[in-house]
């Protein structure tokens, strides 16, 4: 049987199908007693036996065996050498950010999470930190961007929230031969239908508040190196330094949210398939945002990489009332922020999670206020269509 000692052996799975990894993760169980749920390890210390003697654990904002289990589960299912838990998605990608030095140049997605807008413009621009948002779905805007001093593309695919796809491969062969990094945000796919690193990536991060928890019931965040010893590294050196590690019940939450990944990433792709489709036939609807229409203008690029398509859509109505009507009709379906949980959400992305998108931005992409976004959940597609139907054409 595996023991803490021999953590980094996890070779014995490596013949596993993701759905298999994802349910018995690292070590699986727990080495001392057998529990087959890797227990909370809610303790701040570690007692050593003696000078020199050590269990490999000394103090649990360093390491700490629930953490640990879910950054080796994640390292396994997104193929990387290293994973990292964090306090929250903005955590991991503050620390992604921190690899950047003053004078450094930064790509991004235009229509990222606007939390990262926040984070590149606010946090880091104080700091000599230089940015460009571009439409990352366009490889010659990509190019014209860049700079002598891009040091890294920060790709979100698809986007949040208009639902543009980034040739993930083709933009890291570009960051490669500029010398740049290419991070990958992969929370909207999950490793289930996405795998970043195998694509070329150098590093992927997750909300894993969303998909990978999946149960709308914490925060945190996950960053995976694929196999530079150096960043992993310098990502633990800053995790360690700011404190801002995943906490042990936390962990334990994500880590058995991960065991039911596979199966609840199907029926988000199953019912979010449904919706769209009902949405495009509905007269209220001027435009439907989603990944899995064939006429969506990066159809091919989405097939060649990935295997799914998730389960969130956007969508435009024909008046603000129509959209006071969703907001306030909604019964089953819930109107608030976040996506990924088994719940479906409806959000208004304008003044809510792109609340502090600049307005340039916002009007450039089509955030208007006739504008809603929604995660679709795990619940009866038609009950989920019912409750829009009847919000929206009563
Ligand atoms: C939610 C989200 C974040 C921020 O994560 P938190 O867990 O809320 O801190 C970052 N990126 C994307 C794509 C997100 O959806």
């Amino acid at each position: 049987m595996k023991n803490f000692s021999n953590y980094n052996d996890y070779s014995t799975k490596e013949e596993l199908h993701f759905e298999s990894k994802a349910v018995h993760g690292a070590l699986g169980t727990e080495p001392l007693t057998g529990a087959v749920s890797m227990p909370i390890f809610q303790t701040a210390t570690f007692r050593h036996p003696e000078l020199g003697e050590s269990t490999g654990f000394a103090y649990s904002r360093l390491e700490n065996p629930t953490r640990q289990e879910l950054e080796r589960t994640m390292a396994i299912l997104e193929g990387g050498i290293k994973g990292f838990a964090f306090s929250s998605g903005q955590a991991a990608n503050m620390a992604v950010f921190s690899l950047l030095n003053p004078g450094d140049h930064v790509i991004l997605s235009d229509d990222i999470y606007g939390g990262t807008f926040r984070i590149i413009g606010d946090v880091f621009g104080k700091y000599g930190i230089e940015h460009t948002y571009v439409d990352m779905s366009e490889l010659d805007e990509v190019k014209v961007a860049i700079r002598p001093n891009t040091k890294m593309f920060f790709i979100e695919t698809p986007t949040n929230p208009m639902m543009k796809v980034a040739d993930i491969h083709a933009l890291s062969e570009i960051a490669k031969g500029i010398g740049a990094l290419t991070v990958v945000d992969n929370t909207f796919l999950t490793p289930y239908f996405q795998k970043p690193l195998q694509l070329g990536a150098d590093i992927v991060t997750h909300s894993s508040t969303k998909y990978l928890g999946g149960h709308n019931d914490t925060i945190s965040g996950i960053v995976v190196v694929k196999d530079n010893e150096e960043i992993a590294e310098k990502i633990h050196v800053h995790i360690k330094s700011h404190g801002s590690q995943l906490a042990p019940l936390d962990s334990w939450l994500i880590l058995r949210g991960i065991k039911t990944l596979a199966v609840r990433m199907d029926r988000h792709n199953e019912n979010a398939k449904k919706v769209a489709e009902w949405l495009r036939t509905q007269p209220k609807v001027q435009k439907v945002y989603y990944v899995g229409f064939e006429d969506h203008k990066d159809y091919a690029v989405t097939k060649k990489q990935t295997t799914g398509f998730g389960g969130m859509i956007s969508f435009t109505v024909d008046s603000f009332e129509t959209v006071k009507k969703i907001l306030k009709g909604v019964d089953m379906i819930m109107f608030a922020e976040s996506l990924g949980g088994t719940e479906t959400l409806i959000t208004y992305p304008t003044t809510q999670t792109h609340e502090d998108t600049p307005l340039d931005i916002k009007e450039k992409l089509g955030i208007t206020d006739c504008f809603l976004r929604m995660s679709v959940g795990i619940e009866n597609a038609d009950d989920i269509i019912a409750d829009l139907d009847r919000a929206m054409n009563a």
